[in-house]
């Protein structure tokens, strides 16, 4: 592997810890494509809102599980901010998968194995020539469990609710902080004890907590990870 070899960067943790947002900038300066996996879990969410497969919170599984193959997930970046979207069957969905309801939901279809097996597929398939930065769950354990470098990230819950009550109060001046709060420990519940891949760190990743340290000091430190990674693949060689 020489200098110029692009690397597989997972990075997994809780809801609302910022993994996004540090998969982003480290995307931007290396240069490296970012993969929001959540979004795609959002996506077949949101599908099933709009096509009537959830019933007073529960998710129809047996008719998701017979429609997924007519459910298309593409990322395409956006000209003006030069952040990639999701569209669903050829439709911009990036405002409509953030929305609590799509919140309330997603961890009972992310527990649903066919679905994560769609999905997994279609992650691995993008990540095939390296180059990539994912943020997800089961991304260090899972989709790539050979990748060069893994982070998992976590931060104090009550910082975690009142970053997603500032971002989501933005466009929804209903939602309340407790709303918010409720919605991020119990997708974290579900997440971390369901059958399929729950949310656990992989032996080998590296433990972020970002409570008390700003996204630049986050990229700083995981830019220093990267370059060090790229270094003993080089010594190793
Ligand atoms: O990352 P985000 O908070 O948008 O993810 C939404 C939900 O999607 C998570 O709470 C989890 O249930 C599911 N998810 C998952 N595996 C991933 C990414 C997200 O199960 N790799």
């Amino acid at each position: 592997m020489n200098l110029s070899t692009k690397i597989t960067i997972a990075i997994d943790g809780f809801s609302s810890c910022g993994k996004s947002t540090l998969a982003k900038a480290l995307a931007k300066k290396l240069n490296y494509i970012f993969i929001d996996s959540g979004a795609m879990y959002r996506g077949v969410s949101l599908y099933c809102i709009q096509n009537d497969l959830v019933k007073e919170g529960e998710v129809n599984e047996t008719l998701l599980i017979k429609q997924l193959c007519g459910i298309n997930l593409t990322f395409k970046n956006n000209d003006n901010t030069l952040k990639p979207e999701l569209f669903l069957n050829g439709i911009n969905v990036e405002h409509l998968i953030r929305n609590i309801d799509v919140a309330s939901i997603v961890s009972k279809v992310a527990s649903i194995k066919e679905v994560r097996e769609k999905l997994v597929l279609e992650q691995q398939k993008m990540g095939e020539f390296g180059g990539i930065i994912m943020d997800g769950r089961d991304i260090g354990t899972v989709v790539f469990p050979n990748a060069e470098l893994k982070l998992f990230v976590t931060a104090d819950p009550e910082t975690r609710a009142q970053r997603r009550f500032l971002e989501l109060s933005e466009t929804n001046k209903s939602i309340t902080f407790e709303e918010i709060s409720y919605n991020l420990e119990e997708r974290d519940r579900i997440d971390s004890t369901r059958k399929e891949s729950p949310l656990r760190q992989a032996n080998d990743a590296i433990l972020l907590d970002n409570s008390n340290l700003t996204q630049e000091e986050q990229l700083e430190f995981t830019f220093k990870l990267v370059q060090e990674k790229m270094r003993n693949e080089v010594v190793h060689e």
